[in-house]
C-alpha cells in the first residue's frame, strides 16, 4: 500500500520530469491521483507544478472538501473521469506545445502512423471547445472517456489518465512525442499509414492489454 506521502512525492517526481521536458510550462496544468481510502491528491491551484514540494500537494476528502490548500482550478475536470472511468487511479492535464496546437487546429491525433502509439496512446480526440476551470470543461470532455486515454482540449491543452501517476505522466510524454512526429512527417509530405489489416491487429492487442 502507498502511503498519503509517498502519494505525493510521486506527484511531485512526475511533475518535475513534465516541466523538464517543456510539457508542464510556467503555472499550467494540473496532476492528481487516487488515494486507497477514497481521498484524491491534486496539485495547488496558479503555482508552479514543476517547483512544487510534497507538503504542497492538497488532500481533498470523499466529499470533494480540502484539508488545507487551495485545490487546482480544473477539479471538476479530474472529479468527472474519476467517476466515469473506475479503473483510471491518475489524472495529468497540460498544454504541451505540440499536442496543443492540434487541439487549438481541431486536428485529432488518430492517424495510425506508429505502431506503439496505437498500443500505448489509442487515438486521441479533440473535445469541443470549453471555458477553462469551469464545470462546462468536464462537460465537453465526458462524451470521450469511456473510449479514449487521453483527450486534446481545444483552444486549451490535453489531458491523460491511466492506472498511475507514472503511466498518466508518460502518457503525456507520449501524446506530445506522438504530436510533434505527426507533425513533422505533415512537413516532410508523408502520407504514408499502416495499413488498415495492421492496424487491427495492433488495436486487437491494445484492448487485450488495457483489460489485463
Ligand atoms: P491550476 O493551476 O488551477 O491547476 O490551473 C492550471 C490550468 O492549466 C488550468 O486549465
Ligand atoms: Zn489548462
Amino acid at each position: 500500500m502507498v502511503t498519503e506521502y509517498q502519494l505525493k512525492q510521486a506527484i511531485v517526481r512526475v511533475a518535475r520530469r513534465l516541466d523538464t521536458k517543456g510539457i508542464l510550462t510556467s503555472t499550467d496544468g494540473n496532476l492528481s491521483a487516487l488515494l486507497d481510502d477514497g481521498g484524491t491528491l491534486i496539485t495547488p491551484s496558479g503555482c508552479c507544478k514543476g517547483e512544487l514540494e510534497p507538503d504542497r500537494i492538497v488532500r481533498l476528502y470523499r466529499d470533494g472538501s480540502a484539508r488545507a490548500g487551495k485545490p487546482s482550478s480544473e477539479i471538476a475536470l479530474h472529479r468527472m473521469i474519476y467517476e466515469r472511468r473506475p479503473d483510471v487511479r491518475a489524472i495529468v492535464h497540460a498544454h504541451p506545445p505540440f499536442a496543443t496546437a492540434y487541439a487549438v487546429a481541431g486536428v485529432p491525433l488518430d492517424q495510425p502512423i506508429l505502431s506503439e502509439a496505437i498500443l500505448a496512446l489509442g487515438r486521441v480526440p479533440v473535445a469541443q471547445y470549453a471555458m477553462p476551470t469551469a464545470e462546462e470543461l468536464a462537460k465537453s470532455v465526458e462524451p470521450l472517456v469511456d473510449h479514449h486515454d487521453a483527450v486534446l482540449l481545444r483552444f486549451h491543452g490535453a489531458v491523460c489518465f491511466a492506472k498511475s501517476i507514472e503511466q498518466a505522466g508518460y502518457l503525456m510524454e507520449t501524446l506530445e512525442h506522438v504530436a510533434h512526429i505527426d507533425f513533422i512527417r505533415r512537413a516532410m509530405g508523408s502520407n504514408e499509414l499502416i495499413p488498415a489489416s495492421e492496424v487491427a491487429r495492433l488495436e486487437q492487442l491494445r484492448a487485450a492489454m488495457r483489460s489485463r
